[in-house]
């Protein structure tokens, strides 16, 4: 392990681990999933939460796991998604082993639509290097094909990118996976907001509370949207904002949908719960995580283009969340520079459910040894950014 001292803590109520080797700012994904993986491996760990495990992005994301499309995908993020998926697929099977809670990740096909020639022609080059990926079977359907595949689809496309083998989890039911996972592990979990860190020299020796203080041998950031919020904290800029979204849960009429439906960003499938989810927004609202009628007609303009029979589908749910989201929607983890065991874990943008394994495999991986064999990780240094 590395030099992780531990020193003595003076927040009382913060439970027996009170002077934990690593503190983790965040009870979403990232912090979570962080905690479980350094408890694992024998670190102690108290993981801060200012409200609840899973009550912002990380609880409401639509939870898809596809790896073949996305920011920084092929390059240079492809062999990094492929491995985030692939540690979906094993870490399902041991949240249930570990806490019963099934996390009901399925394999699950999906059609991207494409409306115009340009789109064809997006899709059909990238098929080219998506049909090397191991693991995954992609092809295109003409329009009459993807109808086949799920009726509703819109047969006024100009065809569609079929790709078998990416997947879904519920996003809320993971997160409370991998936390209860990581309490088992010897993990400390408390609501308690953050304020700011505590320093001597290059060392961050705690965080300091809205009463009181805790030190640790090591510090992770891993606060999601307001992780930009923390920058005056480490006299560093994280380049981390809030991407607000919306999600409509529909009750459909008929049969749930046999595969799902993409259109440029916006997406239809059906879930677990027996609803239909259908998203999303993308929208520059600050913290403002409200629901919207604009963000509803957002929504259902972009659904309908892709299965006008679902006009007829029931609004059970509304739900509007933030994404974590860096400038070139990668995300960001590391060190943070200018100090020797102050660490982040955020930004994972529109896809911070899939790379949330190889993120924090990654930064366990580096605060434990000082390196990581999750490929890909380099490129998620924060130094990219600059100061
Ligand atoms: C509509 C929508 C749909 C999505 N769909 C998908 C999808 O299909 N697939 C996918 O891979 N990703 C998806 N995402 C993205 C994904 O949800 C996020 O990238 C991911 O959940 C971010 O996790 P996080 O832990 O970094 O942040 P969060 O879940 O935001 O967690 C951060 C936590 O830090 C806490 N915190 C902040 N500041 C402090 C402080 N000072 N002290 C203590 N605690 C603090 C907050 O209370 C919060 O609980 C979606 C996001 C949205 C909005």
């Amino acid at each position: 392990m590395a030099d992780l001292p531990t020193s003595s803590g003076n927040d009382p109520s913060s439970g027996s681990n009170s002077r934990p080797d690593v503190i983790v700012v965040g009870g979403g994904i990232a912090g979570c999933l962080t905690a479980y993986l350094l408890a694992g491996r024998g670190a102690s760990v108290t993981v801060l939460e200012a409200e609840a495990v899973g009550s912002h992005a990380s609880g409401f994301a639509f939870g898809g796991l596809g790896p073949l499309e996305g920011s920084g995908i092929p390059d240079p993020l492809l062999d990094f998604s492929v491995w985030c998926f692939n540690r979906h697929v094993t870490l399902a099977a041991e949240l249930q082993e570990a806490t019963g809670i099934d996390t009901q990740f399925q394999f699950r096909d999906r059609l991207n639509l494409a409306f115009t020639p340009e789109e064809v022609a997006r899709y059909r080059s990238d098929l080219e290097w998506q049909r090397q990926v191991a693991g995954f079977k992609v092809e295109w359907l003409e329009p009459a094909e993807a109808v086949r595949v799920e009726p509703r689809t819109n047969p006024a496309c100009l065809g569609a990118a079929y790709c078998q083998g990416s997947g879904a989890v519920e996003a809320y039911r993971y997160n409370l996976a991998v936390a209860q996972a990581a309490e088992k592990q010897g993990a400390t979990i408390r609501q308690r907001m953050v304020t700011g860190l505590l320093r001597q020299g290059e060392r961050c020796r705690g965080v300091t509370l809205e009463s009181g203080e805790i030190e640790a041998g090591a510090v992770v950031l891993a606060g999601g949207p307001w992780t930009g919020k923390m920058s005056d904290w480490c006299r560093w800029n994280l380049p981390v904002r809030p991407l607000k979204g919306q999600i409509l849960r529909l009750q459909l009429p008929d049969n749930p949908m046999a595969a799902s439906l993409n259109y440029a960003g916006s997406y239809a499938a059906a879930k677990p719960d027996g609803l239909t989810w259908a998203g999303t927004t993308e929208e520059e609202a600050g913290f403002d995580a409200e629901i919207t009628q604009a963000g509803r007609d957002k929504v259902m303009a972009d659904l309908l283009k892709m299965a006008p029979s679902l006009a007829e589908a029931e609004l059970v749910q509304q739900t509007a969340c933030l994404r974590p989201l860096t400038p070139d929607g990668m995300p960001v983890v590391g060190k943070v520079p200018g100090w020797d065991n102050l660490y982040l874990n955020s930004g994972g943008g529109r896809k911070g459910i899939l790379w949330s394994t190889g993120q924090c495999q990654g930064l366990a991986d580096l605060i434990l040894e000082g390196r990581s064999a999750v490929p890909g990780l380099a490129a998620l240094d924060l130094s990219r950014f600059g100061e």
